[in-house]
């Protein structure tokens, strides 16, 4: 006899990670090329010395570092070992089976896969025709049986930004008793005066979270940190479910040292939206239908064809991340990588 695990997980679908080619530039997993802000790397090094010590289970300086920046009390602050497992955590803390988790498709990979793991049905609610969410359908997936709802902005791997009139009126009409993650992983790459800042609205209704990460933006990526602002009972919640130091000693010391260089953030941030903007204006130029991105990667929607761009990137040394049949996602970096990925674009036989 063999160990029996459970049947459904046959039917789980894989997290695929942008892949690492030896000798070629990654675009493919929406890092930051320039690395870990300085003030970081410095952090980093002198808790190193501590890392036989197990981490502050309660994330105590981290959170009351997070609660001034955003001027909100510590006990809506909650820490994890990336947004990821924060997603995870919402679930578990707002689900039990046959509870719904609705949120849109073409979005972030994990939402389907935590919410079938963690049990729960999921509702996928397909993107407009300008890839991007589509709320007024988000609303009519809601049955008394949804607890959760994740909206992306910007949407990863569309990039698609919601404008802040069109999700305050969203919310509006959303239920108080289910949950709207607003799931912000590229908040800090967003130029646009008329998008949403989740932490505004955080603080104003009950019902909502905004969840954030030191993965992109940050670059901290192979750290592991994100955090949510939400209501005392959900931020209570979801420290309920946490897995007991898994926010680890060096994750916690480099947050707060990034969080304190905001200087050395905006710098970069501009960078990226300036080349973010060179690169998709090139891209529209040479026949691309890409559509409008605040955050630090485009999307090219070339249906069958995706695989084939994808593997052409590959022999000009680029990695984007394809979505088979749907489209190709690439990552903003260095200005250089952007233009080796520019020149491969436009060798692509069309
Ligand atoms: C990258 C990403 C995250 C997860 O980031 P962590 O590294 O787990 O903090 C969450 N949501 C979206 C949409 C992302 O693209």
């Amino acid at each position: 006899m063999s160990v029996r695990t459970r049947a459904d997980l046959d039917e789980l679908p894989a997290y695929v990670a942008g892949r690492t080619v030896p000798g070629a530039i990654k675009l493919a997993s929406n890092e930051v090329s320039e690395g870990p802000l300085p003030s970081a790397v410095a952090a980093i090094q002198q808790a190193s010395a501590e890392i036989h010590r197990y981490p502050d289970m309660g994330v105590g300086a981290l959170t009351a570092a997070l609660a001034e920046h955003y001027a909100v009390a510590p006990e809506r602050v909650a820490v994890g070992c990336g947004s990821v497992a924060l997603c995870e955590q919402l679930v578990q803390a707002t689900c039990t089976p046959d509870d719904e988790v609705v949120f849109p498709w073409r979005s972030f990979e994990a939402y389907p896969i935590i919410t079938q793991v963690a049990g729960a049905r999921q509702v996928r609610v397909p993107l407009t025709g300008e890839h991007a969410l589509d709320l007024e359908a988000m609303l009519a997936a809601i049955t008394p049986a949804t607890r959760l709802m994740f909206v992306c902005t910007p949407n990863n791997p569309t990039g698609t930004t919601l404008r802040r009139d069109e999700l305050t009126a969203f919310l509006d009409r959303v239920p108080s008793d289910v949950l709207v993650v607003l799931d912000e992983a590229y908040f800090e790459f967003v130029t646009d005066p008329a998008a949403p800042d989740g932490m505004e609205l955080a603080r104003e209704r009950d019902n909502v979270a905004s969840m954030r990460t030191f993965s992109k933006a940050y670059g901290l990526a192979g750290l592991r940190v994100g955090y949510a602002v939400t209501s005392e009972p959900v931020a209570a919640a979801l420290r309920k479910v946490c897995i007991p130091f898994s926010v680890n000693a060096l994750a916690q010391a480099a947050a707060i040292a990034s969080l304190a260089a905001q200087d050395e953030l905006r710098t970069r941030c501009a960078n990226v939206a300036a080349e973010r903007e060179r690169v998709h204006r090139a891209l529209v130029d040479e026949g691309y239908e890409v559509p409008g991105t605040k955050a630090n990667f485009v999307w090219l929607p070339l249906g069958e064809r995706t695989a084939e761009f994808s593997e052409h990137c590959l022999e000009h040394k680029v990695v984007v991340r394809a979505f088979a049949g749907e489209g190709a996602r690439v990552t903003i970096g260095r200005p250089e990588e952007n233009d080796a990925f520019l020149a491969a674009a436009r060798a692509f036989p069309r």
